[in-house]
């Protein structure tokens, strides 16, 4: 038992930010979104006070996600918001934390050393990285250490990532622009094509969560929409079913599907082997759209499950990663140290 807990893990995702703490569990849940006044470039709003702006900004100000696609498309937009983050969870800095920060897949080596930046300059004492599948690993409690194969699917919302580990590195991976946002955009399109009514981004997302599937439903439901007419240019009112959204849905639940498919035919036959015994862990915001664990289980005729904790899974599992850090067989292939 440590006398103080000072580890910090950091959940760096494409929509959303968690900051877990050695002792105290998840201590900041946020959007990665960032408002910034265009007139003096400066940093307007940060996390959920800036999501509320997303779509709703007068023109001198910008919300913007500065991770969606899992590339950084603004350096110091992200480096602002992970200072802004850290400060709020260690205000006061006796002991400067060790932070594990686990980036989405697909940022550069140049982006990284920008994150790593940003968390010493925001007072880390350490900071290291972490790849997303096995921070998802260990913090859905699984022992990575083992020569056995294992499948973690993480389904964020700019990016799916499909990883086979053993022995707590990576063996096979592929990852695809594919995830939570584009369901979301999914709506969008079919409520333009089918009922020529505009809606945003914030009512897709509700009509996914709510009505959404991509697996029948045991009984069909339907959720009313208002957006704006494409043809009057007014308010306007529709029901929509979630089985005409399970239709929206069928060209990206494909491309997951095809994903993780593709990943295990490329797989060592002994490792699949293993994943056939155990199953496929699915972690991600994005899997939680109703249905998905058993269409993936129809596809590939693999169990599959959720992990108990979807949604903090990875933030958790950088931070218990840093217990470890000392005794990892390969750190530097693991974990990229500064
Ligand atoms: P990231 O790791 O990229 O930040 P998350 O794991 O937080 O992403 O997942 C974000 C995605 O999960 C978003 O697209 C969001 O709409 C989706 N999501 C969250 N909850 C649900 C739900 N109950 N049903 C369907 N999708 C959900
Ligand atoms: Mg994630």
């Amino acid at each position: 038992m440590k006398l103080f807990s000072n580890d910090i893990g950091i959940d760096l995702g494409t929509a959303t930010v968690l900051v877990y703490v050695r002792g105290k569990g998840i201590v900041l849940k946020e959007p990665s979104v960032v408002a910034i006044d265009m007139n003096t470039n400066k940093l307007y709003a940060v996390g959920e006070e800036a999501r509320r702006m997303l779509g709703r900004t007068p023109d001198a100000i910008r919300a913007i996600r500065p991770l969606a696609d899992g590339v950084i498309s603004d350096y110091d937009l992200t480096e602002a918001m992970i200072k802004s983050f850290i400060n709020k969870v260690c205000k006061r800095r006796l002991f400067k934390p060790r932070i594990m920060i686990c980036v989405p897949s697909g940022v550069t080596e140049v982006e990284q050393r920008a994150v790593i930046d940003a968390a010493h300059q925001a007072g880390a004492r350490k900071v290291y990285l972490i790849e997303e599948p096995i921070a998802a690993a260990i913090g859905a409690g699984v022992d990575i250490s083992q020569p056995r194969g294992m499948m973690i699917v993480d389904i964020g919302g700019g990016t799916t990532d499909v990883a086979v580990i053993s022995l707590g590195s990576i063996v096979v991976s592929r990852s695809i622009k594919i995830a939570g946002d584009e369901f979301d955009e999914a709506v969008i399109k079919y409520i333009r094509k089918r009922y020529s009514l505009n809606i945003g981004s914030r009512t897709a997302e509700d009509v996914k969560i709510s009505i959404g599937c991509v697996y029948p439903r045991e009984k069909d439901i339907s959720i009313d929409i208002r957006g704006g007419s494409l043809l009057t240019g007014l308010p306007q009112t529709v029901t929509v079913s979630s089985e005409e959204i399970r239709g929206a849905f069928e060209d990206v639940v494909s491309e997951i599907i095809e994903a993780v498919k593709t990943t295990l035919e490329e797989t060592p036959p002994e490792l699949v082997g293993d994943i056939l015994e155990d199953g496929i862990l699915l972690t991600g915001g994005g899997s939680l759209v109703n249905g998905l664990d058993k269409r993936l289980k129809k596809e590939t005729g693999i169990d599959v499950f959720l992990a108990d904790d979807i949604v903090s899974c990875v933030a958790k599992g950088s931070g218990m990663a840093l217990e470890n850090i000392d005794s990892l067989s390969d750190p530097t292939h693991t974990y990229y140290k500064r």
